[in-house]
């Protein structure tokens, strides 16, 4: 009796191990052309496995994996190491970002569900947390990114009913739950999270229409980080229902 299976070849990122036998491990790749895939490394834990090196948290691999038709996991059968990121920094900050990027990788997509758009956003963005000084700008961008590559970020363009956003200062909110922008004239006091002026709404739109790979050279106030600490926060956690744990050990 013969399995259907193919072999599938592609390039991927590390964002999750766990333990499946003495010898094994079941490693979890974003890829750039299936999305999320779980694949069994048999050997993994050999020391002189032949994936040793390639398969740690965060390395890029060249991949070939046999795809099952049945419901069995798929396997490794070939990775060879692209780059290992390596964050300069001794700020612990730096290495949880990482972490935080392939928890958000992990959390917002889905198996077999390719975006290589997202891939090459967590590419870039784990390249400039290799260089940066400052984590917290690397960080937004790739949420922001995550959310648009989704469909799933609020345009902050004009209110429901029509009125647009002006770089002034307006008092505008943003209703989480529905993800709709309020002005002034239509907010509820009992919905309104915190107050977003519209020169604040203008400069969110601008980061978000920058290109990853693009520097944002704008200044962002510590004011200004605060606010979009609190909304991307609020957004992530209504979209999942829950808090990331990353973001519990990152101090912006
Ligand atoms: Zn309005």
């Amino acid at each position: 009796m013969g399995y259907m299976s193919s072999s599938e070849k592609t390039e991927g990122l590390v964002i999750r191990q766990a333990d499946f036998s003495e010898t094994s491990r079941v490693v979890t790749f974003f890829t750039r052309d299936f999305g999320k895939i779980s694949v069994l490394a048999k050997g993994a834990k050999r020391l002189k496995g032949s994936f040793e090196a390639a398969i740690d948290l965060l390395t890029q691999c060249q991949i070939v994996f046999l795809h099952k038709s049945t419901s069995s996991l798929d396997i490794l059968t070939e990775a060879r190491l692209v780059k290992r990121f390596r964050f300069q920094s001794h700020d612990m900050n730096v290495h949880y970002s990482g972490m935080y990027v392939a928890e958000l990788l992990q959390l917002f997509s889905e198996e077999f569900d390719p975006y290589p758009h997202w891939y090459e956003a967590a590419i870039q963005t784990l390249k400039s947390l290799e260089i940066c000084e400052d984590f917290r700008l690397p960080v937004l961008r790739f949420e922001l990114y995550t959310l648009q590559a989704l469909g799933v970020l609020p345009e902050f363009e004009r209110c429901q009913c029509g009125r647009p956003v002006q770089n002034d200062h307006e008092n505008w909110s943003l209703w989480i739950q529905q993800g709709v922008l309020l002005c002034s004239q239509c907010r509820h006091a009992e919905r309104a999270s915190r107050v977003l002026t519209g020169e604040f709404l203008v400069r969110l739109r601008r980061l978000i229409e920058t290109p990853l790979e693009t520097p944002f050279l704008e200044t962002i106030t510590p004011g200004q980080y605060k606010a979009l600490r609190h909304l991307l926060t609020a957004l992530i956690s209504q979209i999942l229902d829950r808090r990331p744990t990353m973001l519990g050990y990152l101090q912006f």
